[in-house]
Order: structure tokens, then sequence, then C-alpha cells
């Protein structure tokens, strides 16, 4: 019997594509993949620290494997990703069952680490960052994994330095991968059966920035948009800052980039946005949110933002809300603001109470509550066409794919569907996913939106 992996991601797209990288790895090994815990010889935790929250919630979760450590000596506990990256050798000296911490730049030396690990019966802590060109040599290739949607990174790291941000400093610096490599990706990619890729960075819009000769991420995407048999392209995320007219223009001239985008406004006080550095005021985010529309007046717009930021008064809270309403978002991710170690915000003595945190909070949410369904609703009734990707978790012989807009629709369906892009018809909107119907008929059906 071959060895057994168990791989939890947390966070966001970067740790998936991480996660695929040690799965690739890993079975280049000869390990192969167990559905639980209980029945791996090796446990691997791909971590986020970009809230206090969700590094608790990974520590937690590394004590419940002590009991299985316990009952078999040689399983093996790794833990990547950004909590590794920040707490390094701290995490060896709380958690004495977990063998391997190893940094975000150390993914690619997981099997060395692991054979020290197994027959010196080390404990190791490797958070060592790699410098630029060793780091551009070391760009991951995806493998063809049979999907029909892929993530696709075109750069890594962030030198904004926001400053209440993590990401810097558990990431590094700003680099971008090559232009040619992203695009034999995607070609790649689509050869082997994949009809969407989403471009993911930190920064995607920064992309090229710091690299004489490169191409502006606007070119980028239009380069890959141009590759034939690629359905859909999307990219995440963006900094409003760096959001170039260019960039805005692709919205009206690219038929194949998805109609949304995902514009982090963090606050809507220009105060507060000052304390963040983050570079722009709440005027220059709606000048661009208003650029975006007359590009593509179809386009949908999600969000992050920070809540309870130190020194937050309710007039700036209040700008928040402001914003909220005028840009109407179909959805948003509310943070509650935590200090991150490293940062500068924390450094600061005026933060809110958990009281008053907790109530802007949920005023936040009270407002997108009547805004974002609002929107989606819209969709009920409409022919719309829709990227199958595969079977829904719904089960019941039901399908899913996406709107341009990323919402999930279920539907009935049979196999043969997956991967092709068909209309259907929107029956109903709940909180998180939609419903619809498709007939073989529909396919004559003129569909609104874009593919
Ligand atoms: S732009 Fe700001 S918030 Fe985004 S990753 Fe960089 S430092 Fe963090």
């Amino acid at each position: 019997m071959g060895q057994k992996f168990y791989l939890e991601t947390f966070g966001c797209q970067m740790n998936v594509v991480d996660s695929e990288q040690i799965a690739a790895l890993l079975a280049d090994l000869g390990f192969c993949a167990a559905s639980s815990a209980e029945e791996a010889d090796l446990i691997i935790l791909n971590t986020c620290s970009i809230r206090e929250k969700a590094e608790r919630k990974v520590v937690g979760h590394l004590w419940r494997f002590k009991p299985l450590k316990e009952a078999n000596p040689e399983l093996v506990i790794a833990v990547g990703g950004c909590v590794a990256q920040q707490e390094g050798e701290r995490l060896l000296q709380r958690l004495p069952h977990v063998d391997l911490v190893f940094g975000t730049h150390n993914i690619h030396r997981l099997p060395e680490l692991l054979r020290r690990v197994r027959r010196q019966r080390e404990r190791i802590a490797e958070v060592a960052f790699l410098d630029r060109e060793t780091r551009l040599a070391l760009f991951p290739e995806r493998r063809s994994t049979g999907e029909v949607v892929r993530y696709v990174t075109v750069m890594q790291g962030c030198d904004n330095f926001c400053t209440y941000c993590v990401v810097p400093h558990v990431r590094g610096r700003e680099i971008s991968r090559p232009s040619g490599a992203v695009l034999a990706e995607v070609g790649r990619l689509v050869g082997s059966g994949v009809r969407e890729v989403t471009l993911i960075g930190q920064n995607v819009n920064s992309y090229g920035g710091n690299t004489p000769g490169e191409l502006s991420f606007a070119e980028l995407l239009a380069a890959v948009h141009d590759i034939p048999a690629l359905e859909r392209v999307r990219f995440v995320t963006s900094h409003p800052k760096d959001i170039s007219q260019r960039l805005i223009d692709c919205y009206a001239t690219l038929p194949r980039l998805c109609r949304h985008i995902h514009l982090p406004l963090q606050s809507g006080s220009d105060r507060v946005l000052r304390e963040m550095r983050r570079g722009y005021t709440a005027a220059d985010y709606l000048d661009k949110v208003a650029r975006l529309r007359s590009a593509c007046p179809e386009i949908r717009f999600t969000s992050d933002i920070i809540v309870g930021f130190p020194g937050e008064t309710e007039a700036d809270f209040l700008d928040t809300l402001a914003v909220v309403q005028e840009v109407g978002y179909a959805d948003i991710y509310t943070f509650l603001y935590s200090p991150r170690p490293g940062t500068q915000a924390p450094l600061r003595s005026d933060g809110l109470s958990p009281e008053v945190q907790q109530e802007r909070f949920d005023r936040l949410l009270e407002l997108q509550e009547r805004i974002g369904p609002a929107i989606w609703r819209q969709d009920v009734g409409r022919t719309l066409p829709l990227l199958v990707e595969g079977e829904s978790r719904q089960g019941g012989g039901q399908l899913f794919g996406r709107t341009t807009w990323g919402r999930i629709v279920n539907f009935a369906g049979g196999r043969e569907l997956i991967g092709q892009v068909i209309p259907v018809t929107i029956t109903a909107s709940y909180r998180n996913s939609q419903l619809g119907e498709y007939w073989e008929s529909n396919a004559s059906v003129r569909c609104y939106g874009q593919g």
C-alpha cells in the first residue's frame, strides 16, 4: 500500500494554487490522497494568517491532530502557508507534535524536507525568503487535473504595505511571472480541456510594473483572452489605485472577459484610507466604478471592507456605508479589523472596543442584505450563458456552472454538458447560489450578457 497524505487548505486563491503544487510534489513521491486525517501517513495544513481569527483556527486545528500522532509516532504533521511563514520556529515550540514548518517560498523543497524529517527524525522550520531570480525560476507549472476552470498565477507578493496587511510580510515582494510563461501555461491548460482561467495574484493589475519591457496587465489580459478555445477569463485581486483606463477599456473590447470585478474598497473614509495607506480616496474609487460601468453597463462589483480600523469614527463609518450604497455591490466580504504582527496599524493605541466594531459590522451587513440579494434576484426569469463546471454538491444528478458574474447555478442536466457554455433560465435566487433550468431548445434562445 502506498503512503497517503491529507491536505487541508485555508485562505485565498494563492493558497489553493500552492496546495495544488504540494499535491503534485507528493504525487511524484508516490503519495496518494487520503479522505481523512485518520487514515493519513502525512498531514499538511496550508494556512492563512490574514486575520487573527483565521490564525487561531489553524492552531486549534493542529491541536486536534495530537492524539493521532500519539497513536502513530510515524505520522508526519507539517504546516505550510502564511502562518508557517509568520511563526516559523515558534510553531514547533508551541506545538510539540508538529514535525515540519515550511514557508511560502519553500514549497519546492518539500520532498527534501520530508526526507530529512523521516530519515533523520529532525523537526524542521524552513521559512527563508528567496531572491527574485530564484523565485522567478521556480514559478510552478500547473498540471492538468481534468477540471474546466483553473487559476493561473501571474504574479506573487506585494509591494504596497497597506498598514493593516500581513501579505507583504508573509509572501514577500512583488514579482511578475514572464508573460510568455503565463500564455504558454494557459495554452496548455486550454489544450487539456480548461475553458475558463482566472489570472491570480495579490495585486494583479500592477502586473509588469517593476519589470522593464514586460506587458502591462491589460495587455496580458488581452493576450490571454485571444487564446483560441478559451471561453472565459477572469482576474483577482485588483487594487483600485492600479486600475488603468486600458484595463477599464478591456471590459468594452474583450467579450470573453467576465462582467465582474472584485475591487476591495476597505473603507469609504478618506481619512481612514490614508491611514491604511491605500493610495486612493473614496472619490477616486467611485470615479473608477463609474468608468467601469460606462465601459460595461452590466458589470457587477464585489468588494472587501474592514470594519473598526483603529481610530475609525462614526462619521468615517457612515462614509463607508455611503460608498456601499452608491456602488451597489453584488457581494461584499466584511472583516472586523484585527491587528497582525509586523504591520504598522497595531502600533496605534486608539483601537475600537469589540462592541463598537460588532455594532458597525452588523449595520454594514444589514445594508448589504438590502442591496446584494436584490441584484441577484434581477436574474430570475433571464436566460443566461452558463459555463458548466461539474456535478453539483446538491446531489440528485444536478450539475453546476457559473454565470459571467461568478454566481453558482445548479440545474438538472447530463454530464455531457460539462465544459460547455449553455443557456440556462434562472428560476430562483438564494443566498449564495441560483437555481436554473436547461432545455435543449434553449440553445437557440438569445442570452442576456456575455459568455
Ligand atoms: S495591496 Fe495592501 S491589502 Fe492587498 S495584499 Fe498588498 S498590502 Fe495587502
